[in-house]
């Protein structure tokens, strides 16, 4: 399969007009860029080869093999993949919102509704890897997960702060979120680089992924699954609702040992006006026993999570 992907692309980088750089990764700069003959807009993520080693590099390709084959609404489209002397060159649908999720988490927090319209789409996707396709993303953080036709407004009624999280300064400030053009904002996401195929009845056993939204089963070397997508979706829940994240310390041991145990708080002011509801459903996904914490169906069918799905039939 590897070789086939290598044949299939021995084309040129030429036929795209490499513009902005749009984002960068620990080992890719990605770029928007213009298909000459269609005039279409797309996101090139450039990969230098000569600062990866072998099985980094069948892993650049295995992440191109898996990108082929997912089609749905809510992950970002592969286009092509182009290979040549020193680079790879991955072609991908260009989300304009692309780092948006960041600033959000930086500036502000998103309403009860705005949050389950986000967080939504995000599981609509997981059901898709999960049950359709039978894999793990294993790397769902905000950085990995990109807005499309939502835009921050400056407001006056909501106030941020930011606590003691080591990776921001205290900021202060006033935003709120709206959906860009009155649309319905779209979420995907995309970085397959770490996603891997569950082998059947056989669970997955590799570091990876980032300490902060890691499961307690990873951070224990215990052997994971699905479940381990079901805890980043709570740690990306929490967020959009308060604008930071759950598990944060200065001291990676000691943040370990807080995922490990599930130790984190409804920390107070800024979860004071939040509901009963969206607290139940966060603690159902941050819960430290794998076998106990939500699966996507049991997240799908929370009360909290229906009774907006059945509110907002008629615009979905
Ligand atoms: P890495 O695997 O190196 O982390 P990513 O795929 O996460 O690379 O891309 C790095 C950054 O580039 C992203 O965080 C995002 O800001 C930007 N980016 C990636 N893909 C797209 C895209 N399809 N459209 C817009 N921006 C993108
Ligand atoms: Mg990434």
């Amino acid at each position: 399969a590897e070789e086939e992907i290598r044949q299939r692309s021995r084309r040129s980088i030429q036929r795209y007009k490499v513009m902005e750089k749009l984002g960068e990764g620990a080992f890719s700069k990605v770029y928007k860029a213009q298909n000459i003959q269609t005039g279409d807009y797309v996101a090139v993520k450039v990969i230098e080869k000569f600062q990866l080693d072998e099985k980094q590099r069948a892993s650049v390709l295995k992440e191109v093999a898996l990108m082929r084959q997912l089609e749905h609404p809510n992950i970002v489209k592969f286009i092509d993949f182009i290979e040549n002397e020193q680079c790879f060159y991955i072609v991908q649908e260009l989300v304009e919102g692309g780092e948006l999720f960041n600033q959000v988490v930086k500036y502000t927090y998103l309403s009860e509704d705005l949050s389950r319209h986000v967080i939504i789409q995000v599981a609509e996707a997981l059901i898709y890897l999960h049950e359709t396709v039978g894999i793990v993303h294993r790397d769902l953080k905000p950085e990995n997960i990109f807005f499309d036709a939502i835009q921050v407004i400056p407001s006056r009624n909501r106030q941020l702060r930011r606590s003691d999280d080591p990776n921001t300064k205290l900021d202060e400030g006033e935003f709120t979120m709206n959906y860009g053009g009155g649309g319905v904002g779209m979420v995907k996401i995309g970085d397959f680089g770490l996603s891997k195929q569950i082998i059947a009845n056989n669970s997955l056993k590799t570091p990876c992924g980032t300490i902060g939204y890691t499961a307690p089963e990873i951070v224990k070397d215990l052997r994971y699954s699905k479940e381990v997508d079901m805890w980043a979706l709570g740690c990306v829940l929490y967020i959009l609702l308060c604008g930071f994240p759950p598990f944060f310390n200065d001291s990676i041991d000691e943040l370990t040992r807080k995922v490990a145990n599930g130790e984190y708080e409804f920390l107070s002011p800024w979860w004071d006006e939040i509901s009963d509801g969206a607290k139940h459903c966060v603690s159902k996904l941050l819960t430290v026993n794998p076998h106990e914490r939500y699966t996507i169906s049991e997240f799908m069918n929370d009360p909290w999570i229906l009774e907006f799905l059945q509110r907002s039939e008629s615009f979905r």
